[in-house]
């Protein structure tokens, strides 16, 4: 640094770099003094007016063997500097410093915004799915920052902001204490709502800032990478980048949902093992334009904490968990498709003849066909299978093809099981068909009480394909079927232990 005598800098350059890193200048007081009166002689020269009060100053010096943070006595224009007190912080660049490097003031100002805005969003008339957007998109680009430079460790992100944050998310769609949030912070292809959590994000922002570091094309600054590779820091840099953590994350969800919890995990352990994921993404986009009380049904539905009474038995609400009309115990699976009582009272056939009536009025428009099904108002495919074999629809186009269409809904569980017991049971039918026509084509719908369709409905869609209806249209049908069914299982459910009235098909 080239300074004349009277204080002003012969290269101003070198005098703003002096004055950026003015926060962390080394040496005695005395010295320091003298470098700030240059300072302040310059700034007169320059013009530039030099606010005391913004001004702060810290100070570490050496005690015998140990540093001690001490109060400076610094002046400018013979004015005390306002010094940092002991123990407290100042901020630079955005991030806190302390004596201790605590990260106390980032931690409280952390949890303090997220528990505000967590509140504020609660207090809003919002939908469920909404409020968990605000947070989604708002609520963690806001203690991102926090994130990203300060040192606050996994755990506290972990014990403190994840269990506020689950609070909340609890809150917000209804669900018990008790339930596991694996399923909904999924991604909507398996059914969750692709909720991250604080933890989470934290992980993603030390991921970016390692790697920042790492790569730099600055070699101090790699350096400062190499130096900092501790034990904290060697978990992070073990990720590739944000989508890697979140992967990772899932990952272990998954493991949970399908290893530990048989009763929460069942449902995604079904859907994974026997559902297409390009179906579940529709499914997802129908859930989420739900009403609430529906759309909060289809989260406890899947991590099965609706109030069953085998459920209500198990937190101690119910004396009982028999259902009360067949005694046998009143599980999910019991409630909407099980129980044999319900069965006969037609509940069951009422869920899949609404299904089948949508079907049915879709394909009664493709031209050149003959349709049958076994619905009122239309013609009986027992015309042409007889009584004994009664498909639920056949189309035929001539004598060329004829689509045998066998519709299935059951328990998540049941949606393989259901798919080959059709099939076995079909399987002369078809053959005697060929009889008739060029092409036999069986359609073996099969699609959980929840809308989630299985692997062979592929063949369904290929179907609606022949028949020359576009891929909106294609679709359009599955939304349709899939809002039946969910619509039609939550009646189902909430019409439990009561009568049941025989209601119009569900035409939604
Ligand atoms: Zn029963």
């Amino acid at each position: 640094m080239e300074i004349s005598e009277n204080g002003i800098p012969l290269n101003p350059i070198h005098w703003f770099q002096f004055a950026d890193d003015a926060a962390v200048i080394t040496g005695q007081e005395k010295e320091n003094q003298i470098l700030l009166n240059r300072f302040t002689v310059w700034c007169q020269w320059a013009h530039m007016i030099i606010r005391v009060d913004k001004c702060s100053t810290f100070g570490i010096r050496k005690q015998i063997t140990k540093s001690i943070q001490y109060l400076p006595k610094l002046f400018i224009n013979s004015r005390l500097v306002p010094r940092v007190e002991l123990g407290k912080s100042f901020r630079y660049l955005g991030r806190y410093f302390d004596f201790n490097m605590s990260d106390e003031d980032h931690k409280s100002e952390v949890y303090d915004t997220l528990t505000n805005i967590l509140n504020e969003i609660d207090n809003l008339p919002l939908h469920p799915k909404n409020k968990i957007l605000l947070y989604s998109r708002y609520v963690l680009s806001k203690i991102s920052w926090h994130f990203t430079v300060s040192d606050i460790g996994k755990t506290w992100v972990n014990e403190k902001l994840d269990n506020i944050a689950s609070t909340y998310i609890r809150k917000w769609l209804e669900l018990p204490i008790s339930a596991t949030l694996s399923n909904v912070l999924l991604p909507r292809n398996k059914c969750g709502l692709n909720i991250i959590l604080p933890s989470t994000k934290f992980l993603q922002c030390q991921t970016v800032s390692r790697k920042a570091l790492k790569t730099s094309p600055n070699e101090a600054t790699n350096y400062l990478w190499k130096d900092t590779s501790n034990y904290k820091n060697v978990q992070y840099d073990s990720y590739k980048n944000t989508k890697d953590v979140l992967t990772t994350i899932r990952k272990q969800h998954e493991e949970k949902l399908q290893q530990n919890m048989i009763s929460q995990g069942s449902f995604f352990s079904n859907i994974i093992k026997h559902s297409t994921l390009s179906f579940n993404s529709i499914w997802s986009s129908v859930q989420s334009k739900l009403p609430k009380n529906i759309f909060n049904f289809t989260i406890r539905y899947i991590n099965n904490t609706l109030p069953t009474r085998k459920n209500l038995l198990k937190w101690g609400i119910s004396s009982t968990s028999e259902c009360s009309f067949c005694l046998e115990p009143e599980s999910l699976l019991h409630v909407v498709a099980g129980c044999k009582t319900y069965l006969n009272q037609g509940r069951f056939t009422w869920r899949h003849d609404s299904v089948l009536n949508f079907i049915a009025s879709t394909l009664k428009s493709v031209d050149h066909s003959n349709l049958y099904a076994d619905l009122p108002g239309y013609v009986s495919p027992s015309v042409l299978t007889g009584d004994e074999l009664r498909p639920d629809l056949l189309i035929t186009l001539g004598n060329k093809c004829i689509y045998v269409l066998e519709l299935t809904i059951g328990f998540e569980s049941n949606l393989l099981t259901n798919v080959t017991r059709k099939r076995q049971k079909y399987q002369d039918l078809i053959n005697e068909q060929h009889k008739s026509y060029e092409k036999v084509k069986f359609i073996n719908l099969s699609i959980s009480s929840l809308g989630v369709f299985s692997h062979s409905s592929l063949d369904f869609i290929e179907m609606l394909n022949d028949l020359k209806f576009d891929e909106q249209c294609r679709k359009y049908c599955v939304r349709k079927i899939i809002n039946i069914c969910i619509r039609s299982t939550y009646y189902i459910f909430c019409k439990r232990n009561q009568e049941w009235n025989n209601p119009q098909l569900m035409s939604y």
